[in-house]
């Protein structure tokens, strides 16, 4: 039975529509991640999960239960939210067994409770320390715990990572997957980092203006976007669509194709039966560390991003040949047939 369901989900505020006609089902213990640009609608649909915002439209179910009118606390689930509120004038445990305390558990379960949660949270020994005396990473996990130790059905998540630094956030990422495996509860987790919700979740759900793009696996979401904008907003991508596809591929329609599965070669060098190769000068190249990039701007179409891994040398020439002919060689087997047929140029990369 789905933990989460969505049924013609939409909220108003004025002309503005946060949320359009969402229908979506969590399924029990997923890891179930909420993916859009900023003002997408991802926020609404958690507030209107837990019970902070009454749709304008449609009904939200937790298991086979209607929530739509029930009151926040009366729904089993947990929010927390990315500046995790947690009482700087109590210490560690306190903060985790608050929730407990406001539901007159004794004592003793009570203390019981918040340090198995402390443990799931890998705080162990931490209890009695001050929120002062914890690194930002840490106190995330207190506000965590302090989720878990309510045992709810279904927690959901907004932007939790969204104050730590990148290296933090990267291995907080791991934690939060490995926890959510151990408790088995379903997490519904937003955010608008492609990498974090590829890094983490069993699904996606990718949200454009209040309304569902594509809900897929993250390796179905890279490997066979749905629309144009699913193709840009996940990983990078190159759009070949229109006259170019006729020109370049010799067949209509809109593609993307990923930089990795490109690679630059000499000019006139003989390719493999199934590629094509795309005569064009690089016009730039930029290391990234594990892999560079170079910029190539066709003769006869687009520009296109190739990405080489750097496995060798760094002093590797072949893509540091700025404007100097080369080709782009394509595969036709990796181009992504994009059933939107548009023209739109506002995607995010
Ligand atoms: P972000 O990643 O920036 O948090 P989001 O995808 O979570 O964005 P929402 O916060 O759900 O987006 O907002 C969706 C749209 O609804 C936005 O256009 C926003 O301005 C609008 N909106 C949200 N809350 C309100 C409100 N209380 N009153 C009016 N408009 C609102």
């Amino acid at each position: 039975m789905a933990a989460v369901t969505a049924v013609g989900l939409s909220k108003h505020f004025g002309e503005v529509r946060a949320v359009d006609d969402l229908n979506i089902e969590i399924a029990d213990g997923e890891f179930f991640s909420m993916l859009g640009p900023s003002g997408s609608g991802k926020t609404t649909v958690l507030r209107m999960v837990a019970g902070f915002e009454r749709p304008t439209n449609g009904s939200v179910l937790l298991g086979d239960q209607d929530v739509t009118a029930l009151p926040a606390h009366r729904r089993d689930v947990n929010t927390v939210f990315q500046d995790y509120a947690i009482f700087p004038h109590m210490d560690v445990l306190a903060n985790v067994e608050y929730g407990l305390r406001v539901k007159k558990v004794d004592r003793k379960e009570r203390r019981r409770r918040a340090e198995e949660a402390l443990a799931a949270v890998r705080l162990e020994g931490f209890g009695r320390r001050r929120p002062t005396q914890l690194s930002g990473g840490q106190r995330q996990r207190v506000a965590l715990a302090r989720a878990l130790v309510n045992r709810p059905k279904v927690l959901l998540l907004d932007e939790p990572l969204g104050a730590l630094d990148l290296k933090l956030r990267r291995e907080m990422q791991l934690e939060l997957k490995q926890i959510q495996r151990d408790v088995g509860i379903t997490f519904v987790f937003v955010t608008h980092d492609q990498e974090e919700a590829l890094s983490m979740s069993d699904r996606v759900a990718v949200f454009r203006d209040g309304r569902v793009e594509q809900v897929a696996s993250p390796v179905e979401l890279y490997e066979s976007p749905a629309s144009s904008f699913v193709a840009g907003f996940v990983g990078t991508s190159n759009r070949i669509g229109g006259d170019a596809a006729r020109r370049l591929l010799g067949m209509p329609g809109e593609y993307a194709v990923r930089p990795e599965r490109l690679r630059v070669v000499a000019a006139g060098e003989s390719v493999e039966s199934g590629e094509v190769a795309l005569p064009g000068r690089v016009r730039e190249v930029v290391y990234l560390g594990p892999i560079t990039h170079a910029i190539v701007e066709l003769d006869d179409g687009p520009s296109l991003t190739v990405s080489r891994p750097n496995t060798g040398h760094a002093s590797e020439p072949p893509l540091a040949a700025s404007d100097r002919p080369v080709a782009v060689v394509l595969h036709r087997d990796s181009l992504i047939a994009l059933s939107e047929v548009t023209e739109e140029t506002e995607e995010t990369a």
